[in-house]
């Protein structure tokens, strides 16, 4: 019998974990790394804490980890500890799955003021990422803004206005709960450059801002009036349900009578950053934001899509907090081929490709880094099954990487990267921090106190830390 063969995934979030999943029930044997101690990824550090539902999906990939032939090495980076050719000296495939980290810029003056941050730093600092931890936000404010139409937007203007008591029982950051606990936030506009026929939100996350508690939903009945484009686009056969949806969504929120909770999220549409301002007087913090109206005109770039095209007209927001939510990119991986136009790894359809389009035997993509950030965790799935198809069928041509040191029980690997990385957390680490971790939470109602330095981490994998007092 020959030995199976070995594949390394870079990247232990959903993308990862699916793309294992399928390998190993093609028979190959997994190497799942993470730079992280622990796994899952943006289930773990991007679904926002009141979403636990969305969490459960890693339920799936537990049983991933339990078949044979995987392993779990959390706390090894590429390009720190270990590098590209490393791994191609000996594994027979990789599979980057490093997703999407670093946010898209507005390119507007002021974009770098306090108080102006990426809604991704906001994200992975309420879900505890050990490299956000020791970030401040000033929430002492009464207006934030939040740019852009997509979920990630809804997310972080949600988080603003929760009642702390409901996000009390959820597995947010203590040191999130107790800044948000303090804040004084009464009003989050969201601004979408186009219009409301073109919000990226999915149905459910737009129907559930309805649904807060001590919050109202603001839609400018003005800002439903939908240009000729869009109304025609909407009746067409093209315009998807979702999106129509929305749009009815929004109808209701618009015609819902003034309400008096003590929190508000207010949508805008057809409105731009121009600008971000300081408060004066010295103090070069956020105090007001310089927006612009937009119009919709066809896409000069995509035939059949509508762009914002300014109108002149302008307007300034009062606001002591801004958090950019317009989009991912991912960074380059030392070595590896980069599409820096469309910030992810050059590849077809999951085959990494070398600048003149040629395949790169043995290395492939799958998740974000491949398709750029769109989707659902679930459309992950379909897409480590696509790239797993192409690995399959180059291993099934003879196509795959040749290891220059093949080690077909992974032993000497394992030493490896024991020596590169001492520290490395194997799955038995990561069940002794998850068991931990849930164990903090149960005193007190919640599904676990996350444990948010990652020095606390390896403690809690090593096993050394006490019991938890109650
Ligand atoms: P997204 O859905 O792509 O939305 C990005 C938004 O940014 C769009 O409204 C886009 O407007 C806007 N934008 C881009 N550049 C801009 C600029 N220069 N000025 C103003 N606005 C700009 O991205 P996302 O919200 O980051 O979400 C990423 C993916 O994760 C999505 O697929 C999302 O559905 C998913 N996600 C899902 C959930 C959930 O299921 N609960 C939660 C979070 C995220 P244009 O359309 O005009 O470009």
């Amino acid at each position: 019998m020959t030995a199976a063969q070995r594949v390394a995934i870079v990247g232990a979030g959903p993308a990862g974990f699916y793309a294992a999943g399928f390998l190993l029930e093609a028979g190959l044997a997994v190497d799942l790394l993470d730079a992280l101690p622990t796994p899952y990824g943006l289930v773990r550090a991007g679904v926002a804490p009141d979403h636990p539902k969305i969490k459960r999906v890693a339920k799936a990939y537990e049983r991933t980890a339990r078949r044979p032939g995987f392993r779990f090495f959390g706390g090894v980076a590429l390009g720190r500890d270990i590098q590209r050719d490393e791994l191609l000296a000996r594994y027979d495939a990789v599979v980057y799955a490093t997703g999407m980290a670093t946010d898209n810029r507005l390119g507007i003056p002021g974009e770098d003021r306090p108080g102006s941050h990426p809604a991704t730093d906001f994200v992975a600092w309420y879900n505890g990422h050990p490299d956000h931890a020791d970030r401040t936000f000033d929430l002492a404010v009464e207006r934030a803004v939040v740019v852009g139409n997509g979920n990630v937007a809804l997310d972080v203007a949600r988080m603003l206005v929760l009642d702390p008591d409901e996000l009390a029982g959820t597995d947010i950051a203590d040191h999130a709960l107790e800044a948000l606990r303090a804040a004084q936030v009464e009003e989050v506009v969201v601004l979408g450059r186009r219009g409301p026929a073109q919000a990226a939100f999915t149905n459910p996350e737009l129907l559930e801002l309805g649904e807060l508690r001590g919050v109202d939903v603001v839609v400018d009945p003005a800002d439903l009036e939908l240009d000729e484009r869009s109304a025609a686009w909407l009746d067409s056969d093209e315009a998807d349900r979702t999106r129509r949806r929305n749009v009815e969504i929004l109808r209701d929120y618009a015609a819902r009578p003034a309400g008096g909770a003590p929190r508000r999220i207010v949508l805008r549409f057809l409105r731009s950053p121009l600008e971000i301002l300081p408060r004066g007087d010295g103090d070069e913090a956020v105090g007001a934001l310089r927006i612009g109206r937009n119009r919709l005109v066809p896409d000069r770039r995509r035939a059949g899509a509508l762009a914002a095209a300014p109108t002149g007209e302008e307007e300034t927001i009062a606001c002591g907090l801004v958090l950019r939510s317009i989009g991912y990119r991912g960074r380059p991986l030392p070595g590896v081929p980069f599409d820096a136009r469309r910030g992810l790894i050059r590849n077809v359809a999951g085959r990494v490709v070398d600048d003149d389009g040629r395949p790169l035997p043995g290395e492939y993509a799958v998740g974000w880094i491949k398709r750029g950030p769109s989707g659902v965790i679930g459309t992950n799935k379909a897409d480590a099954a696509d790239t797993v198809a192409q690995l399959l069928a180059d291993r099934d041509a003879g196509r795959l990487n040749v290891p220059a040191e093949p080690d077909p029980d992974g032993a000497a690997t394992a030493a490896w990267l024991a020596r590169r990385a001492p520290e490395a957390v194997t799955w038995t680490g990561w069940q002794a921090i998850d068991a931990h971790e849930t164990a903090l939470g149960a005193p007190h109602g919640r599904p676990r106190v996350k444990l948010v330095r990652v020095a606390d981490l390896l403690d809690a994998a090593n096993g050394r830390v006490g019991t938890p007092a109650g």
